[in-house]
C-alpha cells in the first residue's frame, strides 16, 4: 500500500485541529482520524479562557503569551467570528496570607513579561461592583482573554479543508505499525488503512492508548473538570473571575492554609467566565476518576455556592445546565510536544491539561514547524516525550 498522506492527524480535539490547519497551510496532505466526532474529547467540554495569570513562569507562560498574540489575528485569518474577547481576568484574593503569596506570584510573572498587578479592594469594588465584601484585594491582568473553543475547532476544519486537509469521523485508530520503507500505516475499527510519513498522536486523555500501539508509555491521565452554565446574565463586573486559593494551594503547598478536605479531594477552584452570548460557566473541579464524564451533585453544590460567596446576586440566577469534561493531565504538568526520538516520523501534541485552549494555535505552529524541519522561536526542548524516558528506569 503507497503513501497516501504526508501527515496523518489521530484526534480531532483543538491541538489535532490546530495541527492540522497549519500542516494543511504549509502545503501538506493531512488526514485526520477521529474516533466519534469533533469535540467529543476536552475541547467540547471546557471552559473558554485564555488565562494567562494561572501559569508558573517558564515555557508554558511564553507559549500562552505567543497564542495569545495569534488569537488577535485568527478570527480574520479563518474567516469565522472566534468570540475572541479580552475583557481581562482577576484573581480574587479572601485571606492576608493568600495576598503575600498572590504578591511574589505576580513579582515573578511580571519578570517574564506578563502585565499584571495586585489591586486594592476599593478598585476590586470599582471592577466587580457584585463582589462579596469577603475579598479583600485581587491580581489583575488586562490582558487575559477568552474564545469560543467550539468556533475555534471548527474554523480550523473548515479552513483546513479548503485547503486540502481531510477529516475522517467515527474513524477510531486501533493499530500503528512501521512498513518496510519506514512509512507509518494506520489501521482504524471499521478496517480502513492509511499510510503516511509522519503520525501526529493529538489523542488528548486517550493518548496513552496510542502510544501503547507504538510500544511506549505516555504518562498522561483523564482529569474531570465539571461545570455548571447559568441562564444568560448581563455582566456581573468588568472580568472573569478566579479565586485565589486553589491558585495558591498549588503553587504554595508548603504555605497555603489548609483548604476543606473535600475541596482538595475535589481539586475545586473557583472560575466564573462570561460566554459572548450571556451564559456564564462556573468551574471546576479537578478530579483523577478515570474516564467517567458525570457530573456530581457534590461538586456541582460547591462549585454553585461559591459563585454565590463571592457573587450573592448570584442567588437570583438559574442553572439551566451540567457538564463534565477530562482534561488531558501529564504527570509533569507540562504538555508534551514532539518527536519521539525512538520513533522518527511518530509525534505527539498532548497533555494540554487545563490550557488547551490557550495553547492550541501556538502548538499547531510548533508542530507545524518541527514537521517540516523548521527550528522555533520558543525553546520547547523541555516539553519533548524523551524528558520521561531520561529519567532513570525509563518512564516513570
Ligand atoms: C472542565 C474543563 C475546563 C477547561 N477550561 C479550559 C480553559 O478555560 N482554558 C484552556 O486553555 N483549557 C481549558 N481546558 C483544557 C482544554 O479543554 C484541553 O486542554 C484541550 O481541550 C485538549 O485538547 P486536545 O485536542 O488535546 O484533546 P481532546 O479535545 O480531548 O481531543 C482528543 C480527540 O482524540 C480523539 N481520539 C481519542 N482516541 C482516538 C483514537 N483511538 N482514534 C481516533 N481519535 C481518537 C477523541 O475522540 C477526541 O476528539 C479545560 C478542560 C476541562 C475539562
Amino acid at each position: 500500500m503507497g503513501r497516501g498522506y504526508d501527515v496523518i492527524i489521530i484526534g480531532s480535539g483543538i491541538i489535532g485541529l490546530s495541527s492540522g490547519y497549519y500542516l494543511s497551510k504549509s502545503g501538506k496532505k493531512v488526514l485526520v482520524l477521529e474516533k466519534k466526532d469533533i469535540g467529543n474529547g476536552a475541547s467540547g467540554s471546557c471552559d473558554d479562557a485564555i488565562l494567562l495569570q494561572s501559569k508558573k513562569p517558564g515555557i508554558v507562560l511564553e507559549m500562552a503569551l505567543e497564542s495569545i498574540d495569534m488569537y488577535r489575528g485568527l478570527s480574520d485569518e479563518l474567516g469565522t467570528d472566534l468570540e475572541f474577547m479580552s475583557p481581562g481576568a482577576m484573581i480574587l484574593i479572601e485571606t492576608e496570607d493568600d495576598l503575600r503569596i498572590m504578591e511574589d506570584f505576580v513579582i515573578e510573572q511580571k519578570k517574564c513579561g506578563l502585565e499584571v498587578e495586585i489591586v486594592g479592594k476599593k478598585q476590586v469594588k470599582k471592577k466587580q461592583p457584585h463582589v462579596s465584601e469577603g475579598v479583600i484585594a485581587s491580581t489583575y491582568s488586562a490582558i487575559d482573554a477568552q474564545v469560543n473553543p467550539l468556533r475555534v475547532m471548527f474554523a480550523f476544519a473548515n479552513r483546513g479543508k479548503e485547503l486540502g486537509m481531510q477529516i475522517k469521523k467515527n474513524a477510531e485508530v486501533v493499530s500503528i505499525d512501521r512498513n518496510g520503507s519506514g512509512d507509518w500505516t494506520i489501521g482504524t475499527a471499521n478496517g480502513e488503512r492509511y499510510v503516511a510519513e509522519t503520525v501526529i498522536n493529538a489523542a488528548g486523555p486517550w493518548a496513552p492508548f496510542i502510544g501503547k500501539m507504538v510500544g511506549i508509555e505516555i504518562p498522561i491521565k483523564p482529569k474531570r473538570g465539571q461545570i455548571a452554565v447559568t441562564e444568560q446574565v448581563p455582566p456581573l463586573g468588568e472580568t472573569n473571575v478566579w479565586s485565589a486559593d486553589y491558585i495558591v494551594s498549588k503553587l504554595n503547598p508548603g504555605k497555603a492554609k489548609k483548604r476543606e478536605k473535600v475541596l482538595e479531594d475535589l481539586g475545586v477552584g473557583f472560575s466564573f467566565t462570561r460566554t459572548a452570548d450571556g451564559n456564564c460557566f462556573i468551574g471546576s473541579t479537578r478530579e483523577y476518576v478515570g474516564y467517567n464524564k458525570n457530573t456530581t451533585f457534590e461538586a456541582l453544590q460547591i462549585m454553585v455556592s461559591q459563585a454565590a460567596r463571592f457573587f450573592p446576586v448570584m442567588n437570583n440566577v438559574s442553572i439551566i445546565r451540567s457538564f463534565a469534561g477530562l482534561r488531558p493531565a501529564c504527570q509533569d504538568g507540562k504538555p508534551i510536544i514532539g518527536e519521539v526520538a525512538t520513533l522518527p516520523g511518530f509525534f505527539i501534541a498532548a497533555g494540554h491539561e487545563g490550557d488547551g485552549i490557550a495553547l492550541a494555535p501556538v502548538t499547531g505552529k510548533i508542530i507545524n514547524n518541527l514537521v517540516l524541519g523548521r527550528t522555533n522561536s520558543l525553546d520547547i526542548e523541555e516539553l519533548n516525550f524523551d524528558r520521561f524516558q531520561r529519567k532513570e528506569g525509563g518512564v516513570a
